[in-house]
């Protein structure tokens, strides 16, 4: 019974406590700027982890970056390939029709020899631009089934980019909506982060703002019996009594971490 009565009496002390701080020892007490800039605090930390959510969007919208452009350069590769197959297939082209040429004269040499002798050496240099129109048609030919062969390919690496694409239009507008409802969580946490910072003395607010901009991450820490409640470092008894009493934050010298009397 002595245990509730306790209890009762220390609910009836926290709702008398102006700044309804759960302490019943007042040099304890957290001074209410301090209080504020707690608010303030909680809201930067989920603005942080807000903004690092927004930026590990980055690499997953690379990833498929990435990915479309091993596909898209694979079909430039071997698009390139074929012109140049191409280009080789007009040169076989002209070869063969350099060598028809060389038939026809050939055989007008053939047709207007006087001698049995140059009868026989026509002959023999007739067949052979017979044979090299031949060669340089199977070339062609040859050069020409590759070229099916590989446009077959190009068709396929067009057919693997759209279907690349494809798939990642989803993936994309899932990152898309991903990052507009953070930005949009983002918007609205730092309001709520403007008007409570309202509340928080100028000078107070600053000095916060200026060490949590370097550190990005929980700046303002309780003292921890004598010591800086980030670090462990002990905080000379004189600048306790100060932040005891004016509710003023004091720099650890340890983390550089600023430091508030009470819990
Ligand atoms: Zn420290």
């Amino acid at each position: 019974m002595e245990a509730v009565s306790i209890v009762g009496s220390a609910l009836r002390y926290h709702a008398m406590c102006p700044c309804n701080t759960p302490s019943t020892d007042t040099s304890e007490t957290m001074h209410p700027d301090v209080q504020s800039l707690l608010e303030v605090q909680h809201d930067d930390l989920e603005i942080y982890g807000l903004e690092a959510k927004l930026s590990s969007l980055a690499p997953r919208l690379d990833a498929l970056e990435k990915e479309r452009a091993r596909a898209a350069q694979e079909l430039d590769r071997a698009s390139a390939a074929v012109t140049v197959e191409e280009a080789r297939h007009r040169d076989a082209t002209h070869r063969v029709d350099a060598n028809r040429q060389l038939v026809e004269r050939s055989q007008r040499a053939y047709e207007s020899v006087t001698t049995p002798r140059e009868a026989n050496a026509a002959m023999i240099q007739l067949e052979q631009t017979k044979r090299m129109v031949d060669d340089s048609e199977r070339e062609a030919t040859q050069i020409n089934g590759r070229i099916v062969e590989m446009r077959r390919h190009v068709g396929d690496l067009q057919a693997a980019l759209a279907d690349v694409e494809h798939r990642q239009s989803d993936a994309r507008q899932a990152l898309e909506a991903e990052r507009a409802e953070i930005e949009s969580q983002i918007a609205q946490a730092r309001e709520k982060r403007d008007a409570k910072a309202q509340s928080v003395p100028r000078a107070l607010l600053s000095k916060y703002d200026k060490v949590r901009r370097r550190r990005r991450a929980e700046t303002v820490f309780p003292l921890r019996g004598p010591s800086c409640g980030a670090c462990d470092t002990a905080i000379p008894t004189q600048r306790r009594a100060a932040m005891a009493a004016t509710g003023s934050l004091e720099m650890c010298e340890g983390c550089g971490a600023l430091l508030y009397a009470g819990e």
